[in-house]
């Protein structure tokens, strides 16, 4: 294997509430993961993420959780892209919608050049690699060079997390969570604006991140403005696999794998790194 993957885990840090400044999106920052915000901060480096398409699939673990059943996270996950897509943007919704393209067996948070994919979520009932504390974990891989989004994950810790659905008896709101980790999936970064989804920490048994604020839509309209030219495409690099690292079709496919995978000769053409969601007081609220 040629492809050098650089893995880099951004812990959640506490940040002053009401910082005034605003959104932020992801960027690659050389062979780190940046930040490019809007207005623009010191700590600014490198050029956003983004799905250069205007559909993009995803794919919620057949598994589901033994709190959470398939049906209901797969509704909750595209209830959560839909409050992105349905922003009121200047002239319209944001120009990317995100499709269901059914229940995948695999469950590993993976990219592939080589084989089919499937833009993952998936929960961990039983084993959490990424402290306790994380409350969910978006894995994005893209492309150095362009930035282009290849591939998102989103693994959500049921192991320490007990999550509820619905309005009453909120302890931790899986349609928050889903919320704040679908703005990571299409390449936003965490925000200082207290109270927008995209802040830096859960606060505990609440529902307030369902919805965006204003400074959320300013993001996502920015991003994937109204206007933008793209195709809908939302197939997975080398379509959708069921099963982890399941080979692509045919000796034609197989050349579009390398092609994608070793592109402009790059021995680091793909970055992936990953972006915890914390709750707002760690240890204390931590329930099994
Ligand atoms: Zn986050």
């Amino acid at each position: 294997m040629n492809r050098l993957v650089a893995l880099a885990v951004v812990a959640t840090s506490l940040l002053a509430a009401g910082t005034a400044s605003a959104y932020c999106r992801t960027a690659v920052c050389g062979e780190e993961v940046g930040k490019v915000c809007d207005p623009p901060q010191p700590t600014d480096c490198g050029t956003p993420i983004f799905w250069s398409t205007t559909c993009v699939g995803f794919s919620v673990q057949r598994d589901a959780s033994a709190e959470v059943s398939l049906d209901d996270a797969r509704a909750l996950t595209a209830q959560a892209f839909g409050a992105w897509s349905q922003a009121a943007c200047d002239g319209g919704t944001p120009s990317v919608t995100a499709e269901d393209l059914g229940p995948v067996s695999c469950d590993q948070q993976e990219f592939d050049p080589e084989a089919r994919n499937a833009n993952l979520i998936v929960f961990r009932d039983e084993s959490w690699p990424y402290g306790r504390g994380a409350l969910a974990l978006t894995t994005v891989t893209y492309s150095l060079d362009s930035g282009e989004i290849r591939d998102a994950d989103i693994e959500l810790n049921s192991d320490n997390a007990a999550f509820t659905i619905g309005d009453s008896g909120v302890n931790v709101d899986l349609l928050s969570i889903l919320t704040h980790e679908t703005g990571h999936f299409l390449g936003l970064a965490h925000t200082p604006v207290a109270d927008a989804t995209m802040q830096t920490d859960y606060p505990p048994k609440s529902t307030t991140l369902r919805t965006l604020e204003a400074d959320d839509v300013d993001a996502i309209c920015a991003v994937y403005p109204p206007d933008r030219v793209g195709t809908c495409d939302s197939e997975p690099v080398n379509g959708l696999g069921d099963e982890c690292g399941e080979a692509a079709d045919g000796s034609g496919d197989s050349c579009d794998c390398r092609t994608a995978g070793g592109s402009a000769g790059s021995p680091a053409w793909l970055c992936v790194f990953g972006l915890a969601f914390a709750y707002r007081r760690r240890r204390s609220l931590l329930t099994k």
